[in-house]
This record gives structure tokens, sequence and C-alpha cells, in this order.
């Protein structure tokens, strides 16, 4: 007998696409074009300050490049106005962000078959209710969704790792946990908390980066990418995709 299943919801970092390598380019990219318009600095000390810039501020603060201007030596910008540095920065941020923010293939693939299916396609997705929602457009996925089904932390007012934010969007929707779905990369926010509401938890494995980060309980099921979960939805919940 196959199980029930009335809703599927997705993390949206380093689940749907490569948080950690889009990151990555986006700031080379920043620190090249802050470098080309005249900022004396190699680009590795450059990388290295603006990480410890983002670690010590969060990645959600809004004037990163304003403070490594104030870290470097004064003779790093000496004569060139500050607004321009960071401009550069800026734009050459967001150009890759319009350039690169894309979903994995297979996600796509899956998530467009899912669409086609009764099945509730949601997102809870810990962050700041705009940078999430311009994920979630860019990415261009909100056509596949469920718009009623799409929860950031910043507007429920709970954030991960608490459980009470998985049981508050499923309840939102009326759902019983036990027919819903998480798919997730951290255990330690996306799969021990849905886990304590009785959801049924996918580790998605890809990105690696939670690789050495081990939660209190076990995923109902691990993947590698979008095939597999694919897979998981045709055999075990009978999901016609
Ligand atoms: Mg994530």
């Amino acid at each position: 007998m196959p199980r029930k299943l009335d809703a599927i919801f997705f993390d949206i970092d380093d689940t749907l696409f490569s948080t950690s390598v889009f990151a990555e380019k986006a700031r080379r990219n920043a620190v090249d074009a802050m470098i080309s318009v005249g900022l004396r600095v190699s680009r590795e000390e450059c990388i290295k300050e603006l990480k410890e810039v983002i670690h010590e501020f969060s990645s959600n603060y809004g004037h990163h490049f304003d403070k490594l201007i104030n870290r470097l030596p004064k003779e790093a910008s000496a004569g060139i106005n500050p607004a321009i540095i960071v401009a550069a920065g800026v734009v050459a941020y967001h150009e890759t962000k319009y350039r690169e923010l894309k979903v994995y293939d297979d996600v796509y693939e899956v998530l467009k078959a899912l669409a086609a299916t009764p099945v509730v396609r949601g997102i809870i997705s810990a962050g700041l209710t705009l940078k999430q929602a311009e994920k979630i457009v860019r990415l261009k996925i909100y056509e596949f969704l469920t718009p009623s089904a799409i929860f950031i932390t910043d507007q429920i007012g709970i954030s991960k790792p608490n459980p009470k934010l998985y049981e508050k969007c499923v309840s939102y929707l009326n759902l019983d946990p036990g027919n819903c779905i998480y798919v997730g990369d951290n255990p330690v926010n996306d799969i021990d908390p849905p886990n304590k509401v009785g959801m049924i938890t996918v580790r998605n494995k890809r990105s690696g980066r939670f690789a050495s980060v081990h939660g209190e309980t076990q995923p109902d099921f691990e993947i590698r990418d979008f095939y597999d979960l694919r897979e998981i939805l045709r055999k075990e919940f009978a999901v016609p995709i």
C-alpha cells in the first residue's frame, strides 16, 4: 500500500540551488570589480577580509562592502570616492545574481512534473522575507508552487530550528503533518524539527555542506538529487510523476 501524501515542502538554500557556490562566485566578481575601479589590494586579501565581514555581520547585513573598505588599509582606497568602489562591488554582485541564480536541472524537471499532480508544493525557508521571495521569483519556480504554501520565517515570526515553525505551516493549510514531506539539507534545521512534529523527512545530501553535521534523529529518506526524490515519490507514495 502506498503512503498518503498531501504536500511536499522544500528548503531553498543548498536544496533547490547551490547557495554556497553562487555566493562564492558573486563575491569574487564583486571583489574583482572593486579592484578594477582602483582599489589597491590583492584579490585574495580582499576576499579573505570580505568573508570575515560576512561572518561577523551575517550574510543578511546590507553594508558588507562599506565595512570591507573601512577595514582595509587607508592607502588601498586613497584618492578614490569609496562610494564608487562600493557601487562597483554591488553592481558586479547583482549582475552575477541575474546571470547565475538557477535551480539544478533535476530540481526544475521534478518540480515541473509535481505541479501536474494534486500534491501541494510548498516552501518553508529561513531568512529575510524579500530576499527569500526574490530567490523564488528569480529561480523561476514560482509557477510550480502552490501559492498559499510559501512560508518564510521572517513573516511567520518563528525560525528554524523551532519545530513550531513546521507545525504552524502545516496547520495553516489544514494538513496532517504525517502526510507531508519536508526536503532540506541541514540535519539540525531541516530534519530534526519536522521529525519532531511528525512530518516525513528527506535529507538532501547533494551540497555536502553539512556532511559532518549529525542531528538527533534520522531522516526517513536520503537523496543526492531530485531524481532520487522522484523515485521515492513514485515508489513509496505512488505519485504519478
Ligand atoms: Mg538549506
